[in-house]
């Protein structure tokens, strides 16, 4: 039998660990992915320091691989495309069909993520920090075309997906929108790139530190507001206004995930403006926000996390044809799988914008 590489999740704040494992034969109806590249996601990062992650687990939940084998009644991916072995794609467990969420036309409440499963019960292989990944029956895979670069069709499933679903629920940007961004990590760029090719004049981003936000001016921002500049809450919202003609952006979008954000951002939002919330994800709890600007200035706000299928092939589609900017440079760190603790520190020392791993080395 043959045995492959992986890095573990082996407890809170512990180094991951780089076993080996049998690569089983796959389940009846679903493939086997050799792994070309995973990013670090701050989930990631965040569920390597809490003890409620179990463990073992092999991470990896955005992820590009090229199908070893596939099972036969795997005929094409979800566009009707042809897959034989040598494809490449990004996949997920697909959606169920029988839960309420799945009735109403959102996302499966019951699909489970590669990259989050226990790895001590076979197959094991069920994160893309590992060199294969095995997937159940009926996945759903979409294959991403010889001309799409590994790195686009990750970012594709990086803060992308996430946004197409958070603009279209909130009604599309309007052509020459200015928009706000508050948040310069991956869901920030993501919020750029999306609001650039949604047709917004201008986009202003707000983050930290100046290498994030000197990369988001080389991809499309038209403004940067360091907050190592405007350390409060008060001199961004003052510095926002100042760059909106003392209005506010048409639409403000929250990818930051800060405590004192969802308030500074309903202070930006100019009078019949948007908001959209997708870096609140932590549950601090109640936090004070003055609901009277939403009523006074008639502000539109939209929550969002994920997205759904639909989102998936529009934000590839997306990266393959229509954005021109070197997106590519996002990814700025590279790492074999036994330096992956490497990537987990460059991430959190905010140099990395995105880090990836590379389970089976550099593709020829
Ligand atoms: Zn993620
Ligand atoms: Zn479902």
């Amino acid at each position: 039998m043959d045995t492959c590489k992986a890095a573990v999740f082996v407890g809170a704040n512990r180094p991951l660990e780089t076993q080996e494992f049998p690569v089983l034969p796959m389940e009846r109806g679903g493939a086997l992915v050799r792994m070309q590249m995973a990013a670090i996601c701050g989930t990631d990062v965040h569920a390597w320091h809490l003890d409620a992650t179990p463990a073992p687990m092999i991470f990896g939940h955005e992820n590009v691989g090229v199908l070893a084998e596939v099972s036969p009644e795997i005929e094409t991916d979800v566009l009707g495309q042809r897959l034989r072995p040598g494809d490449r794609v990004i996949f997920r467990d697909a959606p169920c069909g029988r839960c309420f969420r799945c009735a109403v036309g959102e996302s499966c409440e019951r699909t489970r993520s590669y990259g989050m499963l226990r790895s001590d019960e076979p197959p094991h292989l069920r994160g893309g920090f590992g060199q294969y990944i095995q997937l159940s029956a009926t996945p759903w895979l979409l294959r991403v075309p010889d001309d799409v670069s590994n790195e686009r069709a990750l970012l594709s499933v990086i803060g992308n997906h996430t946004l197409l679903n958070g603009i279209e629920r909130i009604g599309g940007v309007n052509l020459a929108d200015t928009v706000i961004v508050q948040g310069s990590g991956p869901i920030g760029m993501g919020a750029l790139n999306q609001a650039l090719l949604g047709g917004a004049g201008r986009v202003i981003v707000a983050g930290a530190p100046e290498s994030r936000l000197a990369l988001a001016r080389s991809l499309g921002a038209s403004e940067t507001v360091d907050i190592a500049d405007y350390p409060t809450p008060e001199a961004r919202v003052e510095r926002a206004l100042e760059l909106t003609g003392g209005r506010g952006a048409d639409l403000v979008i929250e990818a930051s995930g800060g405590l004192t954000a969802f308030q500074e951002g309903l202070e930006m939002t100019r009078f019949g403006g948007r908001y959209l919330v997708i870096g609140q994800w932590t549950d601090y709890g109640p936090l004070s926000a003055n609901p009277a600007l939403l009523t006074r200035k008639v502000i539109r706000v939209q929550g969002v996390f994920s997205a759904g299928p639909r989102h998936i092939i529009r934000s590839l589609q997306a990266m393959r044809g229509l954005v021109d900017r070197p997106v590519e440079n996002l990814i700025t760190h590279r790492y074999a799988l036994e330096d992956v603790n490497e990537g987990f520190e460059a991430h959190e020392r905010l140099e990395a914008m995105v880090a990836v791993i590379l389970p089976n080395g550099e593709p020829a």
